[in-house]
């Protein structure tokens, strides 16, 4: 495992489309092994392979619980080739944050952003095992923040930033 350098907008690579993963191998395992510690080491509770500069539809969630007042992470879901098949009508509200969108002095840049609540979505883990995730927006913080992290790091295998959405 390495730690990667994290791009920056406006870096090109983060405007490209990646591809479908076609070999689920030790390679894919051992990147995506060094992609986590780069979000831990980046404190990031989402990314997406093209943040790393590998345009490859993959990406790692682990978006934190909070148990006696302290944030906690270490849960982490590994998407490979994922495709959103259900966004809910109902909209949510939520301030965003992005590894790759900062201000001059490094910081990140915030904003709010409306999305759908609750999404599903199809995705296939490291072993090329399929899974079906229904996340409801309703069922708890963890799940409300999931869903809208799981869409912002899915904008990024399209070349989509969360700032394009204001
Ligand atoms: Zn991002």
């Amino acid at each position: 495992m390495a730690l990667l350098t994290v791009l920056k907008d406006p870096d090109h690579r983060l405007r490209e489309i990646s591809a479908p993963v076609e070999k689920f191998d030790d390679e894919l395992r051992e990147f995506m092994a060094s992609l986590l510690e780069t979000m831990y080491h980046e404190q990031g509770m989402g990314i997406a392979a093209v943040q790393v500069g590998k345009l490859i539809r993959a990406l790692i969630v682990d978006v934190p619980v909070e148990e006696n007042g302290i944030k906690k992470q270490g849960a982490p879901i590994f998407l490979v080739n994922p495709v959103i098949t259900y966004r809910s009508k109902e909209v949510v509200t939520l301030d965003e944050g992005c590894l790759s969108v900062r201000e001059a002095d490094d910081s990140f840049t915030e904003a709010s952003v409306e999305r759908p609540k609750s999404v599903t979505i199809k995705y296939y883990d490291l072993n090329e095992k399929k899974h079906i995730l229904v996340v409801d927006g309703d069922n708890s913080n963890y799940d409300l923040w999931l869903a809208r992290c799981l869409q912002h790091e899915l904008d990024h295998l399209n070349g989509k930033l969360f700032i394009d959405l204001l």
